[in-house]
């Protein structure tokens, strides 16, 4: 009985572009500030879109039609499998849509999904896309041009009161692909309670300091997500309440 009462222990995971780059997508710190052959500022700002929106459209056309040629990996998969043993909370960076596709329970995007549209006048006006290409010219119901549902270099992040609210909740934060360069995202770590243990998987890890329980896994994301798998589930049973 007093198993059944007992929560999961809560598994908070902020994920970066490099957990999606063994399925294929390329990340843009790996390649010297450029997002697949792009300058950020000609591609992901309000300026760009601004000064040339049918280039920015073009770009994550690129970035949507991509998406239904890849597959979800072994790393976004185990954070499935993680939910057997944990309350699992993914915040992710990421546009792609592959923790959907591993059938995460939860899982807040904090700068946005490219299969989803918004006005660009009204926010609130959101459309589901899929992966078809946006043109100029579409609109929404309020007759306005729709643009990409992400967050660009200079806009404001919504999604970041309730990721740390999340994050600060956490008994145990798993960071995974990410250089940690972009803010507020990157403030993350440090809202996570000091009891919680951090373990950081990257083959390149930023460089953290100030956090006491911090163990890094210089690795891909596959092969740091199956020692860590091993590690987080050596201790409970599936469904331990
Ligand atoms: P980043 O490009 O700044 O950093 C990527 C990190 O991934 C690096 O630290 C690198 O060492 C690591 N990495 C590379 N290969 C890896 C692998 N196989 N396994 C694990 N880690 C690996 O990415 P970021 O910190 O997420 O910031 C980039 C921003 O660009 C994000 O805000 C995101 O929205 C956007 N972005 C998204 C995607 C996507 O949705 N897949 C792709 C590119 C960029």
């Amino acid at each position: 009985m007093e198993n059944l009462l007992r929560s999961k222990p809560k598994l908070v995971v902020l994920t970066g572009a490099g957990i999606s780059a063994e399925s294929g997508l390329s990340t843009f710190r790996g390649t010297g500030g450029m997002w697949e052959g792009n300058k950020i500022e000609d591609v992901a700002t309000p300026e760009a879109w601004r000064r040339n929106p049918i280039r920015v459209l073009e770009f994550y056309n690129q970035r949507r039609a991509q998406l239904p040629l890849v597959n979800a990996n072994e790393a976004h998969i185990l954070l499935k499998k993680l939910e057997a043993f944990y309350d699992v909370h993914i915040i992710t960076q990421n546009v792609d849509d592959l923790h959907e596709r591993s059938q995460s329970s939860n899982i807040l995007h904090l700068h946005g999904e490219l299969v989803k549209v918004r006005s660009e006048l009204n926010d609130y006006i959101i459309l589901d896309w899929g992966y078809k290409p946006l043109n100029w010219g579409d609109k929404g119901p309020d007759g306005a041009q729709l643009r990409p549902h992400v967050v660009w270099f200079g806009e404001a992040v919504p999604a970041m009161f309730k990721a740390e609210s999340i994050s600060s909740q956490a008994d145990i934060l798993v960071v995974i692909g990410t250089s940690l360069q972009v803010y507020p995202a990157a403030n993350l770590i440090y809202t996570a309670p000091s009891h919680a243990e951090i373990w950081y998987i990257d083959p390149q890890p930023a460089t953290i300091t100030g956090l006491k329980k911090l163990h890094v896994l210089p690795q891909k994301a596959t092969t740091g997500m199956k020692e860590l798998y091993q590690i987080l589930t050596s201790k409970c049973n599936p469904d331990e309440r």
